[in-house]
């Protein structure tokens, strides 16, 4: 900002030097955090009182720290269009609870504390494209009844829950730039859209956003980055700060929504990562055996890969208690079992390929085996076992099925 102190009447086309005041350095544009409050004030007080149109064109201006307590005041109090394009504030903002009804624009603006505009009203278009807040962006609670546009703004940290969007809301990145970043925390709970066609989300990065309770209906995700969690396979997961187990139904109802999103825009691959979500919230929030059991075994239906491993466990398990028990060649079956070189019979490894060969697979297939198992109970088990890898089995092709049907 130093470098254009000197010539602020050519970079921002400065009123205050327009109106003819000269003096060094410009009172408006003075990067001194130090520079003289009271005669600040005076000069945006005169500002107003010129201005015949009820605006106020303070591009550029630095604000300093001490001023924020009657910012409001000095800027017209809502009732002046404000153009504080690439302005700076030194000191915390705080416009909780104002009103503004004249169009804001804060494009490039740069707030070196916390900005807080929590409850504020705004009327009409407000502008925050590339505005900087290098602490934290407090817009809960406020009211945006006309369009915003908050692209290529960036901020540490951002809530606007239970904020209500009545117009376009605008949220977009660049492809080497995207919006917010694995490390900014954007809360969303709560926020109502009014007109979920009309916001515009590209490259924008949602890995830290939390969406519990919003309305999501309608908007259009497919500019946006999805946290993933997993050890083994990767998957989508909203992000979330409270514990999961406390907020289950609201979880669920998130990925649903975003799923029903996708959908609308047939985007099936999209939409079936979010239904697992959807399933997983819904199954553990039932709790139980059997929600375990159903993740175990196929991800909810959802992973034919892991369905098919669940199930050449089982059947090798199933082989491995028969050839324990051990196995005698079925009657009227032309079968010899397999003798080790030395006559101790075979190893472990082929009696155990065997059962599974010979006796297992077969009788899942409901042909005759070669060998059965030389004790009952191991017969007992076995049969018991049928039952499960059928299951399996079947949870495998349901989840195929799922696959390929999309
Ligand atoms: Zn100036």
């Amino acid at each position: 900002m130093e470098g254009n102190l000197q010539d602020c009447e050519e970079t921002w086309g400065c009123v205050w030097r327009r109106a003819g005041h000269r003096g060094t350095p410009c009172i408006l544009h003075d990067p001194n955090p130090e520079k003289d409050v009271p005669a600040f004030h005076e000069a945006l007080g005169q500002i107003k009182a010129a201005s015949n149109d009820a605006t106020l064109p303070l591009y550029g201006t630095i604000f300093p720290a001490r001023v924020t307590q009657e910012l409001y005041a000095s800027l017209g109090g809502g009732h002046f269009k404000l153009k504080l394009g690439a302005a700076t504030f030194l000191g915390p903002v705080n416009f909780d609870a104002k009103w503004f009804m004249k169009m804001v624009d804060l494009d490039g603006a740069i707030f070196k504390q916390a900005a807080s505009f929590q409850h504020a009203v705004f009327r009409n278009v407000v502008r925050f494209v590339g505005a900087r807040f290098e602490r934290d962006a407090l817009f809960a609670n406020a009211i945006f009844e006309d369009s915003v546009d908050f692209d290529h703004f960036s901020c540490q940290r951002a809530d606007f829950a239970l904020a209500q969007f009545k117009s376009m809301v605008s949220l977009r990145g660049t492809p080497d730039r995207q919006l917010f970043n694995e490390t900014t925390e954007v809360i969303f709970d709560e926020a109502r859209f009014i007109e979920p066609n009309r916001v515009r989300l590209a490259y924008v990065d949602f890995k830290q956003c939390s969406l519990l309770k919003t309305d999501l209906r309608g908007i259009d995700f497919s500019g946006v980055r999805w946290g993933e969690t997993g050890k083994w396979s990767k998957r989508i997961a909203l992000f979330h700060k409270q514990p999961e187990e406390q907020i289950r139904l609201e979880l669920e109802n998130a990925y649903r929504q975003v799923r029903q999103s996708y959908e609308d825009r047939r985007d099936y691959g999209r939409a079936g990562d979010f239904y697992f979500g959807e399933m997983e919230q819904k199954w553990k929030g039932s709790g139980g055996f059997l929600a375990t059991l159903y993740r175990f075994s196929s991800s909810y239906g959802h992973s034919p890969g892991r369905a098919f491993v669940v199930l050449l466990l089982l059947l090798g398990l199933d082989a491995a208690f028969v050839t324990l028990s051990g196995v005698k060649p079925a009657s009227g079956a032309a079968y010899n079992l397999a003798a080790g070189a030395d006559g101790t019979g075979p190893s472990f490894l082929e009696a155990w390929w065997n059962a599974l060969w010979f006796y297992v697979l077969k009788t899942v297939a409901f042909s005759q085996p070669s060998v059965v198992p030389s004790l009952p109970i191991a017969d007992a088990f076995s049969s018991l076992m049928r039952i499960v890898i059928s299951v399996q089995a079947a949870l495998f092709a349901l989840a195929v099925n799922r696959k390929f049907k999309r």
